[in-house]
């Protein structure tokens, strides 16, 4: 299990090394993207808090990056936080996400990345639930959902 040591650790020193990459020009990525999409993933931009269903939604299920639809996240890790942006506490596998540290804004915060297609997925926090104490604060139009299988 990633813990915060492990974020920052591979924020400062190097990620993992990602399953497969997947790349576009920038033209390409416009036409695959929505215009919002396109400026959360490829911009760094921010969706508005509580604009997604995503985050009241807890059904099993997985979820895969909108870019290239590599699994991030499954749904046992989803929490509620309150934040309005949909939240893990885990990656589906630690290769698939990557760290860099951000220092926008006057702060310095962990920017988590899609390690196939370096999307911006959102930032981690140190302030998630028992067992890792990790909080993926993730932009739902980053994400897919991917249907649990068996249910459809
Ligand atoms: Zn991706």
């Amino acid at each position: 299990m990633l813990t915060w040591k492990d974020v920052v650790d591979r924020a400062q020193r190097g990620n993992l090394a990602p399953p497969r990459r997947v790349e576009y020009t920038d033209e390409e990525w416009r036409a695959r993207l929505t215009p919002a999409q396109y400026h959360v993933m490829r911009q760094h931009g921010t969706e508005r808090a509580f604009s997604s269903e995503m985050c009241s939604r807890f059904e099993p299920g997985q979820y895969a990056c909108a870019g290239c639809q590599t699994l991030l996240f499954d749904g046992t890790t989803k929490f509620e936080s309150g934040t309005g942006w949909p939240s893990f506490a885990q990656p589906a596998t630690p290769e698939v996400v990557a760290y860099t540290a951000d220092h926008s804004y006057g702060m310095v915060r962990i920017e988590a990345t899609c390690a196939v297609c370096d999307a911006h997925l959102g930032h981690v926090f140190p302030d998630g639930p028992a067992p890792s104490g990790l909080r993926y604060c993730m932009n739902a139009l980053s994400l897919e959902k991917v249907a649990a299988e068996g249910h459809g």
